[in-house]
């Protein structure tokens, strides 16, 4: 059977690229036949870009332009997160097709959005399209451990003078019933995404037998420690980027959401109380999160802990910082026998643009793709490989040109991950599109 769009995004999803944690001397088999795989599948684009492997397996693939401007980058990863069949109604490596649906992991984040890029520059390149700039594919192996391949190619573009006027990643997507009071259809795109960082909560005592514990045992005096943080939650604000995706939204709500909007000068205060209370997404969109993930203790049922730990996973609000963010937990702990280690921070993100070519571009192949739908910038909660092209680039947008329902975004890095065709083929519209309108 001749291979269509579809069968080549299955094939894809079947190569089973987990993310690898420890990379040294790790198999690297998976991976090596995906890179195998997009050889064989996308032929044309492999004939006519010229392609780096950097940082063992990421790749990064140069489409020479006819003009010296600024080149623009578009970026996906193809590490997936772990996945068992458990659950699934189709396996996580099957790539069914079950009518207008194909399953499995990485169907949306991130085999389609690079599935839906290559698809789109085969188009062009068979159709003889030269684009007008250089135009880079930037395709990482570990977005979803380390982030290192992304890493490595953003430090060896900077190291070879090159400015990015345009770079296009994952992050945002076609999201309905997110706000109450909007009923059409919302591209959300990321203009910025939030820092993070862990902080690692420490308490050590003497051990000794749990027949006879002191007052105040190191597991006791930690979890004060976490009630105490858990008490006082970070100060919500409303950034200019939420002020934005509100004035974007606010002309297509209704009722009290409309009014709220259109006079923010008078409700800017009530509006982050209701964002604040509304969901865990919108809370999450006024404020630095904390969340307790990991908790340890003594190895021994009957034995005191010597050494009690509390691993916090902290999301930094833009505006905000790391500083910010250490200071706020040792004044929400207030007890200096609680040690505090801050663990791999990373600053906010700067925001790009939302104005000027790069985001009119990226707006205006929403439009033609998607009519009716509203586009509005947002800050991204979680965090991209694209925050290492900040250096770059004034104009980072993280955008997945796909409708989600919030129950599929729900089954990111979840069970039963799966993509609709028909919005998987728009998807390669809006690249055709977006590679139109910014390189042709
Ligand atoms: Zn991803």
């Amino acid at each position: 059977m001749a291979a269509t769009p579809v069968s080549r995004l299955q094939a894809l999803v079947r190569i089973p690229t987990i993310t690898i944690e420890n990379e040294t001397d790790a198999d690297f088999r998976h991976h090596d036949a995906f890179i195998a795989a997009l050889e064989h599948l996308y032929p044309a684009l492999h004939s006519t870009l010229e392609r780096e492997i950097v940082a063992g397996h990421s790749l990064l693939y140069r489409w020479p332009g006819s003009g010296a401007a600024d080149p623009m980058l578009l970026m996906a990863h193809y590490d997936v997160v772990a996945a068992t069949d458990e659950g699934w109604e189709h396996g996580p490596f099957s790539g069914d097709l079950d009518g207008d649906v194909i399953w499995g992991r990485g169907t949306l984040d991130d085999k389609g959005d690079l599935a839906a890029v290559f698809e789109a520059v085969e188009n062009l390149v068979t159709a003889g399209f030269i684009p007008t700039r250089d135009i880079y594919l930037c395709i990482g192996h570990n977005e979803e451990s380390y982030g290192t391949g992304a890493r490595q190619i953003a430090r060896l573009l900077e190291h070879r003078g090159i400015r990015v006027a345009l770079v296009s990643d994952e992050g945002g997507a076609i999201v309905e019933g997110v706000f109450p009071g909007v009923a059409d259809p919302i591209a959300v795109i990321g203009v910025s995404e939030k820092g993070l960082t862990t902080i690692v909560l420490t308490v050590e005592q003497h051990g000794g037998h749990a027949s006879m514990p002191p007052r105040m045992t190191a597991t006791v005096r930690l979890a004060r420690a976490v009630q105490r943080l858990n008490e006082k939650p970070f100060p919500a604000r409303l950034g200019p980027v939420t002020v934005g995706m509100l004035k974007a939204l606010g002309p297509h709500s209704t009722g009290a959401l409309r009014f709220a909007i259109s006079n923010l000068w008078l409700t800017k205060g009530l509006v982050r109380v209701l964002l604040g209370r509304l969901s865990d997404e919108t809370r999450a969109m006024v404020r630095t999160t904390q969340a307790v993930t990991q908790l340890s203790g003594s190895q021994s049922h009957n034995a005191l802990a010597e050494r009690a730990t509390a691993t916090i996973n902290l999301r930094i609000a833009v505006g905000s910082s790391v500083a910010e963010t250490e200071a706020h937990v040792r004044r929400a702990i207030r007890d200096p026998l609680v040690g505090i280690a801050v663990v791999d921070p990373a600053e906010p993100s700067p925001v790009s643009a939302t104005t000027g070519d790069a985001w009119e571009a990226v707006s205006a192949s929403v439009a033609a793709v998607y009519p009716g739908v509203i586009v509005a910038p947002y800050v991204m909660l979680a965090a991209s490989d694209s925050r290492h092209f900040t250096g770059i680039s004034d104009n980072v947008y993280r955008f997945s040109p796909f409708r989600m329902t919030t129950e599929q975004r729900g089954t990111l890095h979840a069970k039963n991950e799966r993509m609709n065709v028909s919005t998987w083929l728009d998807g390669i519209r809006f690249y055709e599109h977006l590679i139109g309108r910014f390189a042709g």
